[in-house]
């Protein structure tokens, strides 16, 4: 057993109004400390931070609570757009999909873009082309949607605007996009972040989460981190690379360097969402400008917690 790793993982950030209902805080809880946990098990059995990130991913993925795989918001056209990245920090190397349908696990399929591609991003067709080529079966539509993900999207349309699955709008049903970083215990890290993007969000728009140093990086030498929020915001500001030059440039720990990213984020660009980050000695710091995020962690192979 193996058991110094540190491990983190999100849900989403934005208003989260219905947490206030017991019974879907205890769920969305609930299901991190499962994912947390299985993540524990993994990393202590020797898993890499990579495949730690991938797992974890792949779970939060596959629970219709998260908007990301199974449960991923609808674009204007009523359709499923998903968005997904991985970066191991040992090298720098990196994968991520943007506007896909039709994959269950995108950040599978993102890794497998990292492993076995010679490229960092493959979008649309040639993402699916390229999952085809890999062995990975497509998944029918009707797996990824969700009548909440529907009544949600007529919502925006009435309102005409495009929104954060979490932004508050009185509706009882809101669900957030996923990331997961890892520090394995040899010191190895990596990030993940998957998302079905932005409710009503315009056909063919991607965000931050595929996007390498917006919504995902990881460097071994500094940090890795998860980003959630208004990827438009992420991807002007390079958020995620703003956090990671904090540890470079600064000399700052994981707290310190989400505090900078976070106030950078707000004086430039006024933005919304928050992020996830594990620095290069395992620790752990989460930060937002929303008034929450779900998310958990395991510190050096510490208790889990969850918090909103
Ligand atoms: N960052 C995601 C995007 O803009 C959305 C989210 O994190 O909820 O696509």
């Amino acid at each position: 057993m193996r058991n110094d790793f540190s491990l983190m993982i999100h849900g989403g950030a934005g208003a989260l109004d219905n947490v206030k209902d017991e019974r879907i805080a205890v769920r969305y809880l609930e299901s991190i400390r499962v994912i947390l946990e299985y993540g524990r098990d993994a990393l202590s059995r020797g898993a890499t931070a990579v495949e730690a990130v991938e797992t974890c991913a792949s779970l939060l993925e596959d629970d219709p609570l998260f908007n990301a795989g199974c449960g991923s918001v609808l674009n204007e056209n009523g359709k499923v757009e998903m968005d997904a990245g991985i970066m191991d920090g040992r090298d720098l190397s990196a994968g991520a999909v943007a506007a896909i349908g039709n994959i269950a696990n995108p950040v599978q399929l993102a890794r497998l873009v990292m492993d076995g591609s010679e490229h960092v991003l493959l979008i649309g067709e040639g993402a699916l082309h390229f999952a085809q080529h890999c062995g990975m079966e497509l998944t029918p539509d009707h797996y990824f949607f969700t009548p909440d993900r529907i009544r949600q999207l007529d919502e925006a349309r009435l309102r005409g605007r495009i929104m954060l699955d979490h932004d508050a709008d009185g509706d009882a049903q809101k669900y957030g996009t996923i990331g997961a970083v890892a520090r394995d215990s040899n010191g190895d890290l990596a990030a993940a972040t998957s998302t079905g993007g932005i409710v009503n969000k315009r056909m063919g728009r991607v965000g931050d989460s595929p996007i390498i140093g917006a919504g995902v990086y990881a460097d071994n030498e500094t940090c890795a981190v998860s980003a959630t929020g208004y990827g438009e915001e992420f991807m002007r500001t390079v958020f995620a690379k703003t956090i990671a030059d904090a540890v470079e440039f600064r000399d700052a720990d994981a707290r310190d360097a989400v505090d900078f990213g976070i106030g950078y984020l707000r004086r430039k660009v006024n933005g919304r969402g928050g992020a996830i980050c594990i620095d290069r000695h395992g620790n752990c710091a989460s930060g937002m400008t929303t008034p929450k995020m779900i998310h958990g962690w395991i510190e050096h192979g510490g208790e889990s917690f969850c918090r909103f």
